[in-house]
């Protein structure tokens, strides 16, 4: 029985060799998407695939499915090409951390448009020279959060919904990773159980972080924010991450790590 084939635009999330001279690729789709593929002969120089199964370009890809996890790639071409980001370290890196925060989020064989948008959007928009390759990976946390229906609450208190806390008399803010996001005085005073953490935030590390969660990508060249509030927030996020995730990502670990380059800012547990 002949198979169907399927066409989508795809972003490669992650590659491997496989055998001698093949690949495979996990890609997110905007109609599937994550899928699993297998390009054979990708690696023979006069395969229809060589220098075009690269991460970050937006490409399109038809494939048919097996009735493994693994489909067969039967055509791919270049629909964008990003070179941008693969000649610049800093952008490198963000790109890469960019994609294993889209694989994690991205469910098998379901829709994922908005997924698929956002980071496309993202790594559009870190090929601009003015945007600092930092930022635009903390706005892109922090979009990706928001599609996972788990963007912290950086305006009103995230347990009792308690609006305009910046304009209340405390010289800090209170963040709560568990409790997903900023705890006015009394949620604060009542989560304090055991396990649970606090951190004392500046409020201008709560503005910047709520300017870059609503500033859409295309605006990010633009933005002019002080630089150490956006190393705190870079932390913070980063934290967050772990904490909803229950783990680190891997291209996030080590000194060099985009988010945590640069840091100074120490956040302090309450
Ligand atoms: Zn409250």
């Amino acid at each position: 029985m002949r198979v169907a084939s399927k066409t989508d635009r795809a972003l490669i999330l992650r590659r491997f060799r496989y055998g001698e001279s093949s690949l495979v690729v996990h890609a997110l789709t905007p109609r599937f998407g994550r899928i699993a593929l297998l390009a054979k002969g990708a690696y023979r120089l006069r395969s229809g695939y060589f220098g075009v199964l690269d991460l970050f370009d937006t490409l399109e890809l038809t494939w048919r499915d097996s009735r493994t996890d693994l489909g067969t790639l039967a055509a791919a071409r270049i629909l964008c090409r990003r070179r941008g980001l693969s000649g610049d370290l800093d952008r490198y890196r963000a790109g890469i951390s960019m994609l294993e925060l889209a694989r994690l989020g991205a469910r098998e064989k379901c829709e994922e448009a908005r997924l698929f948008a956002h980071t496309e959007g993202a790594l559009e928009g870190l090929q601009e020279a003015a945007v600092d390759p930092g930022m635009a990976l903390i706005a892109f946390d922090l979009g990706w959060l928001a599609l996972s229906g788990l963007a912290p609450a950086f305006e009103n208190c995230a347990a009792c919904g308690r609006s305009s806390l910046s304009s209340l008399r405390s010289p800090e803010a209170f963040f709560s990773h568990g409790g997903g996001g900023l705890l006015c005085s009394t949620c604060r005073t009542a989560s304090r159980s055991p396990g649970e953490q606090v951190v004392a935030l500046p409020w201008k590390v709560v503005q910047t972080a709520h300017t870059l969660a609503t500033t859409p990508p295309e605006h990010l060249p633009r933005l002019r924010l002080c630089p150490q509030p956006v190393v705190e927030v870079g932390q913070l996020v980063a934290r967050f991450l772990e904490y909803h995730l229950e783990r680190r990502l891997r291209s996030r670990k080590g000194p060099d790590a985009p988010e945590r380059r640069g840091s100074r800012g120490k956040l302090r547990l309450r």
